[in-house]
């Protein structure tokens, strides 16, 4: 007889949360997905196969490692470093590093697990891995990051490789990280592998818009929403999240496709400018200056101004897109956000809104791209990369702008199908994770049990 899928969904839930211990990001990127799986684990009963969940929600491998290094002054510093590899049923790990104080297990084991079904989506043939370290990069010398740099490296090239595991950048980690990791590899294995990492220079294997490939893709993605309302980006007021190269990237496309984005932010408060963000101006402060985004208020003049320790939720705006870090809109923003006439929501970082926020976004109506449908054009970039480092080729622009819009269009649609198949229309949370479950679901049964 078929068990009971939803009573099997709890059990599963209360077994994950017991062997998860102190593990909270974890926890509730696992419950979202599991939450919204029900009505195909009702529908297809092969998926409620026992151990299939099981084996989901337990990475394949997880390496922690000691990462000692020297500051200017001599002095020694020991970091954590992690790589879990979390599935590769469709192919090599990939998933970014981040490297940020708040980086623990369960933290990357949260960003590994969203990945599987990020990945998934993208219809290219990548596994799901994420990996990072709990070193600060804000405030240290050139000097001290390449040292720190490698030092990771000197461990982490053991368990990575073009057709094993295949890093790449997220928060603290961009293209000076990449040439340092990517310098340290080479060295140590002899081998020029561009397709080891992705993200790199563009002379040096890197693929064209990787940098802009993931504000790009989400402002695609949140075009694409409206658009399946009737509605467009033309003339809208955006609230963002961030100043990282998401968040440049999506000031950059919004203001391409005729909207206008008011506000950035970082650990140290937001800036709100009524004449919209001025692009150059905050890449000099964040890309170049290394600076923070009071520096930019300062500059800018009477039309900008700083907010020490808000939130961006604040403002009133039209859309919104989140592309700090996790839980950083919970349900008090959502309200805000709502209250004010928002009409739609794209996250460009990784599970930013909280469940309670997710929730009231959906109970208000306002069109809502979860990250891992919404952000999934940076890994398919990468993805790209790969492709063109076996060939040993490198594409122009356009072509991998053409493939990107391609790939987040397929995605949406996707989503959007998924979710009207499984009654919940409109709906691109239970979308995403149906969509990508079923693939990856589908190439675990077809390989076994391993
Ligand atoms: N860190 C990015 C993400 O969250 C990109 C990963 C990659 O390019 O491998 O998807």
């Amino acid at each position: 007889t078929r068990p009971d899928s939803k009573s099997t969904l709890a059990q599963l839930l209360s077994e994950i949360e017991h062997r998860n211990p102190a593990q909270p990001e974890f926890l509730q990127a696992v419950h979202e997905v599991l939450e919204t799986l029900e009505p195909v684990l009702a529908a297809r009963p092969e998926y409620a196969e026992p151990g299939l969940i099981e084996r989901l929600c337990e990475p394949e491998r997880q390496v922690l490692f000691r990462v000692p290094w020297q500051d200017d002054r001599g002095r020694v510093h020991v970091n954590r470093g992690f790589r879990v590899e979390f599935n590769s049923a469709l192919g090599p790990y990939k998933g970014g590093l981040r490297f940020h104080p708040s980086v623990n297990l369960g933290v990357i084991k949260f960003l590994g697990f969203e990945q599987i079904f990020k990945n998934a989506l993208t219809g290219l043939g990548i596994g799901g891995g994420k990996g990072g370290s709990d070193f600060e990069p804000h405030g240290r010398s050139d000097a001290e990051v390449m040292r720190f740099c490698q030092s990771f490296m000197t461990e982490l090239y053991r368990h990575i490789g073009e057709h094993t595991d295949v890093p790449a950048g997220d928060i603290g980690v961009g293209g000076r990280e990449i040439g340092y990791l990517f310098g340290q590899y080479r060295r140590i294995t002899n081998r020029w592998e561009a397709g080891v990492l992705t993200g790199k220079g563009q002379g040096w294997g890197g693929s064209l818009i990787r940098p802009e490939a993931t504000g790009y893709g989400n402002v695609l993605f949140a075009a694409a929403m409206l658009r399946e309302r009737g509605e467009d980006l033309e003339g809208r007021t955006a609230v963002v999240s961030g100043s990282g190269n998401v968040a440049i990237y999506t000031i950059q496309k919004l203001a391409a496709l005729g909207a206008n984005a008011v506000t950035c932010s970082d650990s140290s408060g937001y800036v709100v400018d009524e004449k919209g963000i001025d692009l150059d101006l905050l890449k000099q402060v964040k890309e170049v200056e290394r600076g923070r985004v009071d520096t930019y208020a300062e500059r800018r003049g009477s039309s900008a101004r700083f907010v020490p320790g808000g939130r961006v939720w604040d403002v009133p705006a039209d859309i919104a897109l989140p592309s700090a870090t996790q839980n950083e809109l919970d349900g008090s923003d959502a309200a805000t956000l709502i209250r004010n006439g928002v009409k739609a929501v794209s996250e460009g970082a990784n599970m930013p809104s909280t469940p309670e926020a997710v929730r009231l976004f959906q109970e208000a109506g306002v069109a809502f791209g979860p990250g891992k449908a919404a952000n999934a054009g940076g890994v398919a970039v990468s993805a790209l990369e790969m492709a063109q480092n076996h060939a040993r080729t490198s594409w122009t622009a356009d072509r991998v702008e053409e493939e990107l819009t391609h790939i987040m269009n397929d995605i949406h649609t996707t989503c959007h199908e998924t979710a009207e198949r499984y009654g919940s229309p409109g709906d691109y949370v239970t979308g995403a994770n149906i969509a990508g479950f079923e693939r990856v679901a589908d190439a675990m049964l077809a390989q076994g049990v391993i």
